[in-house]
């Protein structure tokens, strides 16, 4: 028998009529021991994630303010879907502890917790599987650092004694104290990687309310075709530039184990999803894997003549970034001038000292700034090795009328970043989709 971790976040475990899907898809594959289960998230437009819902108890509590009516939201939520599903556990007892928690002063990662663990509890009665917590599985230091290997070593032993488990997502505990402790939001996808990798599963599949990753952002290019495959690389480039399904730490442990993510729709179990995978196989080097950007950045343009002979230059530059704990994003050099690519929100309040700093460290020749620039990264395995790629994207840009203000390729294999005014951000998306995926 194989091994496959499946993990269900929040619009798959939202109700009654969603489990039952996901009851039917474990069914489907007896390979599917081991499930990972986020807190029960919105049903519909407006309405709120349990952790939301939780987290405003927490805060309500600190101000002295009622939470009664907000818990009993909760409390109702998951009655609810225990009574349409019929399901023998009694949850009382579990919302009694929570409130006496609150009266006392928990913790917040305590109270944001106990959507996942609640679930977990439910969804391992409904499926007749074995409970087991993750606080004293997952293991964080005292900063609150993940402790990977420990963890690895907890869970593997654990989950070596339960044939079939539901683990709840998103939280551990601390190594030394024992208390719990969350991941940042929508950690349960870490969760699902560190249980892949702990039961050594042949497969993490990621089920979610999307059939995988797009190639590209739906609300700028229409009906985007699925990305079928991809490396961990490329996600990590698309994931970058804002292509967001999963969590940016849950692709670690999976990807040291060699382990490929599935990502799949409940609501549509038929369709192959998004597989990601160390390399990537591709029968067209040309095909992309995706388009994805973000805007708005910054660019600082520093000049001095004869820059290329002066030592430390650069370094003095970017020493000023470190000591005011701003990072760049990108830094493309000329002969007598180089950019600095910032993301705008990180220079707010900043830009003038940044300016000052640089001037009085650097006495450049001159020192410009250009805003409201955004950027766009096609990516794919096979561009660098590609004949014609550039002219491809420059043709494509330039008949859309759309003006290049940056352009860079070199410092990785697999994509090529492209800087436009932000105005021209989607009609570029669209241009280059329109080129390199409808064109090919
Ligand atoms: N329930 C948590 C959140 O809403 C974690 C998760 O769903 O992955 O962020």
């Amino acid at each position: 028998m194989g091994i496959k971790t499946a993990k269900f976040g929040g619009s798959s475990v939202a109700d009654g009529i969603q489990l039952m899907k996901i009851k039917k898809i474990i069914e489907d594959d007896p390979d599917r021991r081991y499930i990972v289960v986020s807190a029960p998230g919105k049903r519909f437009d407006g309405d709120n994630k349990i952790t939301d819902l939780l987290m405003m108890c927490k805060a309500q509590a600190d101000h002295n303010i009622p939470y009664d009516q907000l818990l009993q939201v909760v409390t109702d939520r998951y009655q609810s879907i225990r009574l349409g599903l019929d399901v023998d556990v009694d949850l009382t007892p579990h919302f009694e502890d929570i409130r006496q928690a609150l009266s006392k002063g928990c913790t917040k990662d305590y109270i944001a917790s106990r959507g996942e663990y609640l679930s977990a509890i439910l969804i391992a009665a409904f499926l007749g599987y074995d409970f087991v917590d993750t606080q004293e599985l997952i293991l964080f230091d005292k900063r609150g650092r993940l402790l990977p290997e420990e963890t690895n070593e907890a869970l593997s032993k654990e989950l070596s004694k339960h044939e079939r488990a539901v683990l709840p997502g998103f939280y551990g505990g601390y190594q030394d104290s024992g208390e719990i402790c969350t991941f940042s939001r929508g950690g349960s996808d870490v969760t699902g990687s560190l249980v892949a990798r702990a039961t050594g599963a042949d497969i993490y599949e990621n089920w979610t309310d999307v059939s995988g990753f797009l190639m590209a952002d739906p609300r700028i290019v229409d009906h985007p075709r699925p990305i079928e495959y991809i490396s961990y690389m490329e996600l990590r480039e698309l994931s970058y530039m804002g292509a967001g399904v999963l969590h940016e730490d849950a692709v670690f442990p999976v990807r040291m184990a060699n382990i490929p993510i599935n990502i799949r729709n409940t609501n549509r179990p038929q369709d192959p999803g998004t597989i990601i995978t160390t390399e990537r196989t591709y029968d067209n080097p040309k095909t992309l894997s995706g388009i994805a950007g973000k805007t708005p950045f910054t660019v600082i343009n520093i000049y001095k003549s004869m820059l290329n002979n002066e030592i430390g230059f650069v370094r003095r530059a970017l020493g000023v970034l470190e000591d005011l704990r701003i990072p760049f994003d990108h830094l493309p050099t000329g002969i007598d001038s180089f950019s600095i690519v910032i993301e705008t929100k990180e220079l707010e309040h900043h830009l003038e000292d940044v300016l000052q700093e640089l001037d009085q460290r650097l006495h450049p020749d001159d020192i410009t700034v250009t805003e409201d620039i955004a950027l766009i990264a096609i990516v794919g395995m096979g561009l660098y090795r590609t004949v014609g790629v550039i002219s491809q994207l420059t043709t494509a840009l330039s008949d859309a009328g759309i003006n290049i203000r940056m352009l860079n390729q070199g410092a990785s294999d697999i994509n090529v970043i492209v800087g436009v005014a932000a105005p021209d951000f989607e009609p570029a998306i669209r241009a280059i989709y329109r080129a390199f995926v409808e064109g090919e």
